[in-house]
């Protein structure tokens, strides 16, 4: 899973200058210029971390913080100041910002920064899914049981995230049509897709096993659980 970074920065230089190291450093990152395009943005798009520069045109960094921080508590957000004076760093820090870099900065130090904050962050989030020893990292695209990692294919991984997602709850061949497949034309029937991946997907998440975790509700569907339905 690759990271989004939002830039909101007025002098294009910097901007571009930041995204380019940014993006060799492995991140998605998008620019804005002004505040306005920014918030426009933060409401349409989801972003892992906001690198937000105080001195902006129109609506400040200040503004935009607070206004970010009554919307979305867990996005972690750095700011970058030219002003270091101690009124402004009290008043980012107070402002919700999780951390600030005076410029001119190097780039390492800023990489470093960002590593720490999306750490951070992501300890707020389900990155981990499990069921008993069956364990996925949604990061890492890996799957373990027992302790020995399971290779998927991406279909049968999916399909496996929708049910670990929805553990201990049936799920119908309706729901993975439609929310794993994306198949939404009820006509095209896909249960005999769907029975071959459940299939495969159990003869390498339980045949080895002695406990099994994949059931199936007969005419109902299939759920992921500890204990036979
Ligand atoms: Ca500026």
């Amino acid at each position: 899973m690759i990271m989004k970074i939002l830039i909101i920065e007025d002098e294009h230089k910097v901007a571009r200058a930041l995204k380019e190291g940014l993006e060799n450093a492995g991140y998605s990152v998008d620019i804005v210029h002004t505040g306005e395009e920014g918030f426009f943005l933060l409401n349409s798009e989801q972003y892992d971390l906001l690198l937000l520069d105080l001195m902006l045109p129109g609506r400040d960094g200040i503004e935009i913080l607070k206004t970010v921080r009554k919307k979305d508590l867990n996005l972690p957000v750095l700011i970058l100041t030219a002003r270091d004076t101690v009124e402004d760093r009290v008043l980012g820090l107070d402002s919700g910002a999780d951390d600030y870099l005076i410029k001119p900065f190097a780039f390492p130090e800023l990489l470093a920064r960002i590593r720490v904050l999306l750490r951070r962050g992501r300890e707020n989030q389900t990155f981990q899914l499990q069921c008993a020893d069956l364990e996925m990292d949604l990061i890492k695209r890996k799957v373990r049981r027992a302790g020995e990692n399971i290779i998927l294919t991406l279909r049968e991984f999916d399909l496996l995230e929708y049910l670990l997602r929805h553990k201990d709850q049936i799920v119908s061949r309706e729901m993975l049509a439609r929310d794993v497949w994306h198949e939404t034309n009820r006509a095209t029937p896909i249960d005999n897709l769907i029975d071959v991946h459940i299939a495969r997907l159990r003869r390498k998440i339980d045949e080895p096993f002695e406990i099994k975790l994949l059931h199936t509700v007969r005419g109902v569907g299939f759920i992921l659980s500890e204990e036979a339905p």
